[in-house]
């Protein structure tokens, strides 16, 4: 029976001096889902492969979820999409809901990947040229390869999504950037292992609301997304750390 294991590539917020932003490996049967691509993601992939003896490679990251497009989780998509079309020849997949989709290329990284000088000439570049972009259903299953995904929305500036993802009979929950929200924490409690955000200010989870839920579910819940000066120590839910594989 194959696993479903989830890495945690990091746990900190837009404005963090001392972690990597909040992102994700999924592994199942040989196949890698990266949740979110954010700043610096080769540097991501080499620190979390020190810490969890993993060997994560962005070579092998050919499929690649975007929650939203908040910096945080979509700043690393320029290298990537560079690396991937202009070094290693490749178009990685890049799944998104229909508003991310729409945006993406012209607000985000037409300005930066739209014009490319050859050597003699200037040549056009588009979203196609570096990124097979799928759009993902909101609401229905999603098949990329051995993961099931169900989107949900969540509350925050921009269309965000949460997930519910399931593989090898397992099913793993991740609220992304979410205010504290009772209808979501239920849909994600289906889930046998739960990644909620918390962070200050009223696009995002206080953790006392978190730490107020049941115990059962609190142990199945791993705090992501959290302020730098957290105290994770005194934390009522456990802080994923960078590098950390958890079977779900
Ligand atoms: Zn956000």
């Amino acid at each position: 029976m194959p696993r479903f294991e989830v890495v945690t590539l990091g746990n900190g917020d837009a404005f963090t001096e001392s972690r990597f932003n909040t992102a994700f490996l999924l592994r199942c049967d040989g196949a890698t889902l990266a949740v979110d691509c954010p700043d610096r993601y080769r540097a991501v992939l080499k620190a979390a492969s020190a810490a969890s003896g993993l060997a994560l490679r962005v070579e092998d990251v050919d499929d690649l979820l975007l929650t939203h497009l908040h910096g945080d989780h979509v700043n690393g998509l320029e290298a990537v999409g560079f690396l991937k079309a202009l070094v290693l020849k490749k178009r990685p997949r890049l799944w998104t809901t229909p508003e991310v989709a729409g945006e993406i290329w012209e607000r985000r990284l037409g300005a930066a990947m739209g014009r490319l000088w050859d050597g003699s000439r200037f040549v056009e570049r588009r979203m196609e040229d570096y990124f097979d972009v799928r759009v993902l259903d909101w609401g229905a299953p999603n098949a990329i390869g051995p993961f099931e995904v169900l989107l949900r929305r969540t509350i925050h500036h921009l269309p965000t999504c949460a997930l519910r993802i399931r593989a090898a009979g397992r099913t793993w929950g991740y609220s992304c950037d979410t205010a504290f929200d009772p209808g979501l924490v239920e849909w994600l409690s289906a889930a046998d292992l739960i990644h909620h955000e918390t962070n200050h200010g009223p696009a995002h989870t206080p953790y006392a609301s978190l730490a107020a839920l049941p115990r059962p579910l609190r142990t199945r819940m791993r705090l992501v997304h959290v302020p730098d000066g957290f105290d994770a120590a005194a934390s009522a839910i456990r802080v994923a750390e960078a590098g950390e594989m958890e079977e779900v």
